[in-house]
């Protein structure tokens, strides 16, 4: 459980608004452990790949844009949610190859579920809370980006399941790129007792 990984991606616009240092040290400070990283411009190949590890995502991702416009009384793009992945899909290639991105494997306890909460929900504007990486630095939403024809900017990407992670961090990291290494924390994060420190 405490070698649970997830895969971290400053995407763009992140890097575009020099925050790499205030992303990074968001995953830091709970106390994950940074144990891949580099900077990469991707291939349109290589996010479609990334994007549809999930064979579900096309579906998820649709429902979910559906959902957040009728929430919000507004009719979205379309009914179907295959018909908004696939325009999503493009945006996001074209998107991603026009810049670097810094790729990153973050492990720890709960790594998933930690990044993600750390992370933030998909629209910065009403799923992302304040205290959260999309919350806190972006005010995007579905209207703006819709309106615009692009993908919404929110910053980072990170998987959504320890599944995902390993399938995700097989296609940006080779295995000697994922480094096993101790920290001085680790025994303060996870050791059963902490003896030792009177003097
Ligand atoms: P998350 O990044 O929160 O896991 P998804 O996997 O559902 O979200 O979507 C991947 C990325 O695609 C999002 O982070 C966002 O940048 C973009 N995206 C998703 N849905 C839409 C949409 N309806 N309009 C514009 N961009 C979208």
């Amino acid at each position: 459980m405490k070698t649970e990984k997830t895969l971290i991606l400053i995407k763009h616009d992140g890097i575009q608004r020099n925050l790499i240092g205030e992303i990074i040290g968001r995953y830091e400070r709970v106390g994950l452990k940074l144990v891949g990283a580099k900077m990469v411009v991707p291939t349109g190949e290589l996010v479609e790949k990334h994007y549809t590890v999930d064979p579900e995502w096309r579906r998820k991702t649709g429902e979910k844009t559906i959902k957040n416009y009728k929430e919000k009384g507004k009719t979205p793009p379309s009914e179907d949610p295959y018909v908004i992945t696939g325009l999503v899909l493009e945006r996001l290639k074209k998107y991603f190859i026009t810049g670097p991105v810094v790729a990153m494997v973050w492990q720890g306890a709960h790594a998933v579920q930690v990044a993600r909460k750390i992370t933030g929900g998909t629209e910065p504007f009403s799923a992302a809370d304040i205290g959260t990486i999309r919350g806190d630095f972006s005010l995007d939403s579905y209207l703006l980006s819709d309106k615009d024809e692009r993908v919404l900017r929110n910053l980072v990407h990170a998987s959504t399941s320890p599944e995902e992670a390993e399938k995700e961090i097989a296609l940006w990291f080779k295995p000697e790129e994922v480094i096993k290494y101790k920290l001085a924390q680790d025994e303060i994060l996870y050791k059963p007792e902490l003896e030792g420190f009177l003097e």
